[in-house]
């Protein structure tokens, strides 16, 4: 069950699981509300995420990643945190942090928009492309399953339709049934994750770049969560490619706590997606501690990274010499594993 970000998700958004957790959707106060009807029936068919509660000395289903930093990078992000002015509003604008992210992400700063961790830009981009088609009655988001959850569950809460194509064999884009939906059901928005959540792979360059040029007037949004695990970006797709932006966050190399997510997209679409954004959308904590991350401390944060990817090598490898265990090759922070046990048994275990 690592990788279970998604997991969880999926099973908390899942219809199917209601009547196992009977308690968390059937509380005393859920009597007939005077405005149900105005309710997106959606919301009825979904339940609110809820991870799994408890401390534990290691978490594996959340993807989070241990702390990078040396007790020398926590006193100077202490000493950051204090100095910060509690009275003000954070700045709405996000200048400093727009510029530490852009030279992160080797764009300009005019490129990037970003939100409370990369959900909030998927919600962004959900509300700005939400006229749907000529001829269709809603609008239309396309993806890949598995995948990340929240593209789909925030889809749904705002009336769109979802369209899921499976992945192949070997976890990859299934180009032609991906193209076909593509030319079916003319999706505003594209979201593919790669590297993946959950299967830890990247989709094949190849197939991913045929797809984009296969719908130039699809927004394709290349979510890389776990880039930083990755041997290779999906960078040139963007500069090449005016439907294609880039999705990143800074929650899964050890700042999950920021809520730091950022969109890599033509300078004129993150000007219309400004308007949506709420003005002060990132505290002024996030703001500071994220450009003292990836900025001064930036060295510290690769160091963290290499040292996940170094285990997840050692792991990969110890646990596929188990019997009846198979792990597919992660580009990510995370194994996507597959046994002959249930996995519940085995996440109890
Ligand atoms: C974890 C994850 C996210 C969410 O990132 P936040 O920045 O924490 O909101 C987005 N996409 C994928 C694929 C993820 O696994």
């Amino acid at each position: 069950r690592t990788g279970a970000r998604h997991g969880s998700r999926f099973r908390a958004a899942s219809r199917r699981c209601r009547g196992r957790w009977p308690g968390l959707h059937r509380s005393r106060f859920m009597v007939a509300l005077p405005f149900a009807e105005l309710l997106r029936p959606e919301l009825g068919e979904l339940s609110p995420y809820s991870p799994h509660a408890g401390s534990y000395p290691v978490r594996l289903d959340a993807n989070e990643a241990p702390t990078p930093f040396s007790a020398t990078a926590r006193a100077r992000l202490a000493a950051v945190a204090a100095e910060v002015a509690f009275e003000r509003y954070p700045d709405a604008a996000l200048a400093e942090l727009r510029r530490a992210l852009a030279a992160r992400s080797g764009v300009e700063p005019e490129a990037v928009i970003a939100g409370v961790g990369s959900d909030e830009i998927i919600t962004v981009l959900l509300t700005a492309l939400s006229t749907p088609r000529r001829g269709t009655d809603a609008p239309t988001v396309l993806t890949t399953t598995p995948t990340f959850v929240m593209y789909a569950m925030s889809a749904r809460v705002r009336g769109q339709r979802v369209i899921e194509v499976p992945l192949d064999e070997r976890w990859d884009l299934d180009e032609t049934a991906f193209v076909a939906a593509l030319r079916e059901h003319r999706p505003g928005l594209a979201f593919i994750a790669s590297p993946n959540n959950p299967t830890g792979n990247l989709m094949d360059r190849a197939r991913l770049e045929r797809a984009i040029a296969a719908a130039p007037d699809t927004l394709f949004v290349i979510d890389e969560a776990y880039i930083d695990y990755s041997a290779r970006n999906q960078l040139d797709l963007y500069r090449r490619y005016g439907n294609a932006a880039l999705l990143r966050t800074l929650s899964k190399i050890g700042l999950a706590a920021l809520r730091v997510g950022w969109l890599v997209a033509h300078p004129d679409l993150v000007r219309e997606l400004d308007k949506v954004r709420l003005p002060y959308n990132l505290p002024t904590l996030s703001q500071r501690l994220a450009v003292v991350a990836t900025t001064e401390l930036a060295e510290e944060l690769a160091l963290g990274t290499a040292r996940v990817i170094a285990e997840r090598e050692r792991l990969a490898e110890r646990l596929s010499r188990l019997p009846g265990v198979e792990v597919t090759p992660s580009q990510a922070n995370f194994l996507w594993v597959g046994c002959e046990r249930s996995a519940e048994a085995i996440f109890d275990g």
